[in-house]
């Protein structure tokens, strides 16, 4: 490894060659006026470009990517994806757009949006679509509004709860209490679904509506699917489905027909948009007849001639997100749509349930199984068995690491005990999933015949194992020239 990585500065260097502006009276000098002008010098590393480069480079190389090797993060999905969609992405008229065009002169990227938005719906089943939402989370927001929205419109302002099983992703509570609402928690039951007792005892006529990710957040398909729906709205709730993993569902299942009123859809997860680092993304919110009135504006329409925004919609929710989204991230499911079509996205939830099957039957002999069942695209097994010889699933991820894998989810969903949440993707071949599945196998075997070298690990990473709390308590994401703070 490097030492001093950041301090490479040299004065005076310079990474740019700019012409000289020979037109004085337009030189920014001149035309900027006095107080809008620098008075100290950008505190900001001087470097050449070669230097600029190499440094980039290396830091990339520290790095870990989809290209390296499986990523079976559950819940998160991060598959291959294909190149092409970014091939279409870059395209001059899709990435040199700028948003304050006239329609007239966006026609193409209106329809790319328009059916885009139709593909969403089909595969869903809905009624109606909006792609404004950036992230899943954002996703929910909008769906939540929209719920707040349906029932205030009818005068039923005592809908003021929001219920959400206890194994839901995080985003779910936030985004219930940010659209105004109180969260009440349902328990799970042992084979890790929704307890229907305690749904029918807490669904009242303060219920707005009900949360619910299907296949649940431990790989399970909530079996009880139309009782549910049938709980929430006898007693007049809404059900939002939270499908920012639809890998299993695809061209097999629609929400629409397990009662659902909303879905958002990651098109970062599912719909190949590569996530790592924090996005961009797109959380797509499609929705049916009850909620089509209340979606955000401008919709897109299409008069058999022309695209059009339509920004007349009387009781929208209004703008989320500025402009018409993360337009990048649409083309490039859009592009991935049309790939692999209606037979392809089948067979993407078929291959990602039978990869994921053949690792849980792969691993389970090994590691604790809560719920010994079949799965949909992930699993879920534990690191209680490692735990007698005094390791835990933290330390297994970091030793997963020192073969050349990235490590599963861990410690999610939060009701299960040293949880690990596997996911290897409809993406990767057989051959991939066994290697993986080697790596596994041989650190449940060191952490009962070496389990020092599994609390010692990673050994092999550019970044040793690396203080969690002290990270989360004094994040420092900033660069301060000369100084290395925190
Ligand atoms: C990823 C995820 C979300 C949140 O999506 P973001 O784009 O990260 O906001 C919500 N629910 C589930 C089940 C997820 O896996």
């Amino acid at each position: 490894m490097e030492k001093l990585i950041f301090e490479k500065s040299v004065k005076g260097r310079k990474a740019y060659t700019l012409p000289k502006c020979n037109l004085d009276e337009f030189s920014y000098e001149k035309l900027l006026p006095e107080k809008f002008k620098r008075k100290v010098e950008l505190n900001l590393p001087e470097l050449s470009e070669n230097e600029v480069a190499r440094h980039f480079h290396h830091l990339s190389k520290m790095n870990y990517c989809i290209e390296d090797n499986v990523y079976p993060l559950g819940s998160c999905t991060m598959k291959y994806n294909p190149k092409v969609n970014d091939k279409v992405a870059s395209f001059d008229g899709f990435a040199n757009l700028h948003p304050h065009l006239n329609e007239d002169s966006i026609q193409g990227a209106l329809q790319l949006m328009y059916e885009l938005g139709e593909a969403l719906k089909k595969i869903t089943g809905f009624h109606g679509v909006t792609l404004q939402p950036a992230s899943g989370a954002q996703g929910e927001l909008t769906g939540l509004l929209l719920i707040r929205a349906y029932h205030l419109d009818r005068n039923d302002t005592n809908r003021t709860k929001i219920l959400i099983p206890d194994s839901a992703h995080g985003t779910n509570p936030a985004s219930a209490v940010i659209a105004g609402f109180q969260t009440v928690t349902i328990k799970t039951n042992s084979d890790g679904r929704v307890n229907l007792e305690e749904l029918k005892k807490l669904a009242d006529a303060t219920t707005a509506g009900f949360m619910l990710t299907n296949p649940n957040t431990v790989g399970l398909f909530e079996k009880d699917i139309l009782q549910i729906e049938k709980i929430i709205h006898d007693c007049g709730g809404l059900m939002y489905m939270d499908g920012a993993n639809l890998n299993a569902l695809l061209g097999i299942v629609k929400p629409i027909d397990m009662g659902f009123d909303c879905v958002h859809l990651n098109l970062h997860k599912t719909f190949s948009t590569p996530h790592g680092g924090g996005g961009p993304g797109s959380g797509p919110l499609c929705v049916s007849e009850k909620l089509v009135p209340y979606l955000p504006i401008p919709q897109i329409t299409f008069d058999g001639a022309k695209y059009h925004f339509e920004y007349n919609l009387e009781k929208s929710i209004g703008k989320i997100h500025t402009f018409f989204g993360n337009f990048l991230v649409l083309v490039r499911a859009y592009t991935y749509i049309l790939i692999n079509g209606t037979e392809g996205l089948k067979e993407v939830s078929r291959s990602a349930i039978i990869n994921a099957n053949y690792l849980y039957s792969k691993l389970k002999s090994k590691f604790h199984d809560p719920f010994n069942e079949h799965c949909m695209h992930e699993f879920l097994l534990t690191g209680e068995n490692q735990k007698q010889f005094g390791v835990t699933t933290k330390d297994i991820a970091k030793r997963i690491l020192d073969y050349g894998f990235y490590a599963p989810t861990i410690y999610f969903p939060l009701i299960i005990h040293e949880a690990m949440l596997i996911e290897p993707t409809d993406t990767e071949a057989k051959e991939r999933i066994d290697q993986f599945a080697e790596v596994m196998l041989k650190i449940a075997e060191e952490a009962e015949t070496n389990p020092e070298i599994l609390l010692t690990a990673p050994h092999n990473t550019p970044v040793r194992r690396v203080d969690d709390a002290r990270a989360a308590r004094y994040i420092n994401v900033n660069y301060f020239k000369g100084e290395t703070k925190g």
